[in-house]
């Protein structure tokens, strides 16, 4: 910024490749260019949008370079999110281009909106009334701008009315400008009567909020507690001081009742942000963000890349969710990565959960963040009674899932007029098939992986590359006929049961692989809502958020199932999602309860399930990772080489390990081959390199790769800094 009314020759400009570093383009003659600019360059035989880079440009002979074809009339980006940008490629071990490119994925939006033509009321009078021009005339009496279509809705009439009225001159045309994607948010429309908890909570908050410093809070509060309400004080504080606002929820698309509870707080619904808002509303969304139109964003972890102007706070809800992590191309996890960009921009993060993960709680623990607890449910609701079913004491009778208790539990419930969900995390009706005569077994053929049955599409299918093929009549081994068995249960197979055991019950099933995609799933929900089913059988998209006000029995069908992952995280993943999914019932005050299908009712996790007991579980699993070394104790970077061949992924890891550097503090383990060997055709090798918590991480893997082989043929790279999948 200093060096702004510096005339410059040459300047850096961040284009969106993975080179390492900004390019170096001519100014030509006349243009007026200043860091942060959104322009037009040529790159190869196309053109490109970069932004530029603050850096100074080496010394070139301007004259050898090309030049700037175009500077875009596009507020610039901010000389925090472009430090930002640089944070977040040294992080990763990304080319800081790549990072760019996910700010600059919104091409229409660097020119500004047009303006619309409107039609104003002239001073001339109309010949020829009827009544529909009365109705017109009457409306537009205003005498402010209306478009064609907005002045004809508004006066109940069609378009040609209007049309004839313009041509006896008694609209002046008017040119408006683009209309706000959503109004402004209102901080003081509906201030909430807040619990004490919730104050105290509040209060925090909106302090940290007033000052204009890097702090980060956790929100922990059981489920149902009203951290929305509490965090939304925040956002108030933050609109009260002419700031922007970002709320990251991990299934935005999925969670519309969050904008209707926003807009009950605040009188307007924030803009949303998420890959299911279409092209050209995220273009209006994207510029208006950078404009300062829009003052609060609702959105997925790609919302971090908007060109905010004056961000002043990003919440970040349910913090420990796993959908916050991206894991191709940048790998980046959006709840570190919110913080990093607070500390950047001296402001607030919020983070809330009803379990937050262990990296927050220790950072909590230690005093790095603050906390607020909400203990209680909000009002009169309690949290639902937790109880374990024994699978080996009570099983389901043969071939089914349900145990009778868990039946029994469901027909009740059912017949108080009460919701009942079954949950299993998994997709299709069976996560295997074989033939019971030769033994044979489906496999994806490009992947190391079993084929799901999907017995509504009649398919099976393979959930790491899509593969999909039709369930044959005969073993493609042995020529059987009708000797294929479907192994273990999916959602479907749990739908399948359950019409067996509950014919009347309207029944729901969701997962995210139904056809009619989100706007399917979110009537769904919504139905769920009012009451419209008696039974819900779901995988872990109806765990997240939902306000299901009539829900008062929760089944787990197969609590085992996460802990059989063995990783790093699967007990603290398998606590979270249980716990969320559980806390789905008894929201309104009805006594309710969680049933826990498993055959190791002694688990840990199980066991913290059951008793409610949520700080012994994490003091085990924090002192578990402290003696491992593991994060937030150590670091973790994970590598996985792919090929085309075995022998040449193989022989490409080895080469990275030879190129290990020596360090006391970090070692490398394997390669060995990944957990899942192939996929989509490539076979994937993996090393996992761990330090110690000051290690430097990124000069190590740095190191490896720069002095290991070149990449050449089919291999390919993928580096993950604080991995979260070890598959
Ligand atoms: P959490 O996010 O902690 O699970 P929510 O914020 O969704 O909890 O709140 C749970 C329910 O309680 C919601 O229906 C919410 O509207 C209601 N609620 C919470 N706090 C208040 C409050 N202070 N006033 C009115 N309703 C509240
Ligand atoms: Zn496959």
């Amino acid at each position: 910024m200093q060096d702004d009314s510096r005339k410059r020759s040459a300047v850096p400009v961040m284009v969106p490749v993975p080179a390492d570093r900004p390019y170096t383009y001519r100014v030509p003659e006349g243009m007026k260019i200043s860091p942060g600019a959104i322009v037009r360059v040529p790159l190869g035989p196309r053109e490109v949008a970069g932004i530029v880079w603050d850096d100074a440009a080496e010394e070139v002979d301007p004259l050898k370079l090309r030049p700037i074809s175009l500077v875009f009339d596009c507020p610039p980006v901010d000389a925090d999110t472009r430090r930002f940008i640089e944070w977040i490629a040294a992080y990763t071990l990304s080319p800081p281009g790549m990072v760019a490119r996910m700010l600059l994925r919104a091409p229409e939006a660097f020119d500004p909106e047009p303006w619309t033509e409107g039609l104003q009321r002239s001073g001339a009078a109309a010949s020829r009334m009827t009544d529909a021009r009365r109705r017109v005339l009457a409306v537009a009496a205003d005498g402010l701008a209306w478009t064609r279509s907005g002045l004809a809705h508004a006066a109940g009439v069609s378009s040609t009315v209007i049309d004839g009225l313009k041509a006896q001159g008694v609209f002046d045309t008017v040119m408006m400008p683009p209309r706000p994607v959503v109004a402004a948010p209102d901080p003081a429309f509906r201030t909430p009567g807040l619990s004490t908890d919730q104050s105290e909570a509040a209060d925090m908050l909106r302090r940290a909020a007033a000052k204009d410093e890097a702090s980060v809070m956790l929100v922990d509060g059981v489920t149902g507690s009203g951290k929305t309400e509490v965090y939304f004080e925040a956002v108030a504080a933050v609109l009260e001081k002419g700031r922007q606002a970002l709320i990251l929820l991990p299934e935005i698309a999925l969670t519309q009742a969050f904008l209707e509870r926003f807009q009950e707080r605040f009188g307007s619904k924030p803009a949303e942000w998420h890959s299911d808002v279409p092209p050209l509303m995220r273009e209006r969304v994207w510029r208006q963000v950078a404009e300062g139109g829009v003052r609060v964003v609702a959105g997925a972890r790609s919302a971090l890349f908007l060109p905010f102007r004056e961000l002043g706070l990003i919440v970040v809800d349910e913090e420990h969710d796993p959908a916050y992590k991206q894991e191709d191309r940048v790998c980046y996890h959006a709840r570190d990565m919110a913080v990093v960009r607070g500390r950047i921009g001296r402001f607030p993060v919020v983070l809330a959960s009803a379990t937050p993960s262990v990296e927050s709680r220790v950072n909590a623990l230690q005093g790095r963040y603050d906390r607020a607890v909400l203990p209680a449910r909000y009002a009169e609701a309690a949290m639902p009674v937790i109880r374990a079913v024994d699978l080996r004491r009570a099983p389901p009778a043969r071939g089914q899932f349900l145990s009778p208790v868990l039946v029994g539990l469901v027909r009740e419930t059912i017949a108080r007029g009460e919701q009942a969900l079954l949950f299993l995390n998994r997709r299709g009706y069976a996560p295997l098939t074989l033939c019971r005569a030769c033994g044979h077994r489906f496999q994806c053929p490009d992947c190391s992986g079993w084929l799901v049955e999907h017995r509504f599409r009649g398919q099976l299918v393979c959930h790491h590359c899509g593969h999909h093929e039709r369930r044959p009549e005969a073993c493609p081994q042995c020529g059987t006929l009708d000797h294929l068995v479907a192994c273990g249960p999916g959602v479907e197979r749990i739908a399948e049961e359950a019409v067996h055991h509950f014919p009347e019950a309207r029944t729901i099933v969701l997962s995210s692989d139904m056809p009619g995609g989100v706007r399917r799933l979110r009537l769904e929900l919504e139905a769920i809502a009012r009451g419209e089913a008696d039974l819900v059988i779901g995988t872990q998209l109806v765990a997240k958020g939902h306000h299901f006000p009539d829900m008062t029995l929760v089944g787990i069908v197969d609590a085992d199932l996460g802990l059989a992952n063995g990783d790093l995280r699967a007990s603290e993943r398998t606590f979270q999602l249980l716990s969320q999914v559980t806390g789905r019932a008894g929201r309104t005050g009805r006594r309710s309860s969680g049933i826990l299908q498993t055959f190791q009712p002694d688990h840990p996790v199980i066991r913290a399930l059951v008793s409610g007991d949520a700080d012994s579980f994490y003091e085990r699993e924090i002192a578990e990772r402290r003696r491992a070394a593991m994060p937030p104790f150590g670091r973790l970077a994970g590598i996985v080489v792919s090929a085309g061949t075995r022998a040449e992924a193989e022989s490409h890891a080895r080469g990275l390990r030879r190129a290990a550097p020596a360090a006391s503090d970090i070692e490398v383990l394997g390669p060995a081959e990944a957990p899942l060997a192939l996929i989509a055709g490539r076979y994937r090798f993996r090393l996992l390199v761990h330090g110690g918590r000051k290690s430097d991480m990124q000069g190590f893997v740095r190191t490896m790769l720069s002095g290991g082989p070149k990449t050449r043929g089919t291999v390919k790279i993928s580096v993950d800094i604080d991995p979260q999948s070890f598959l």
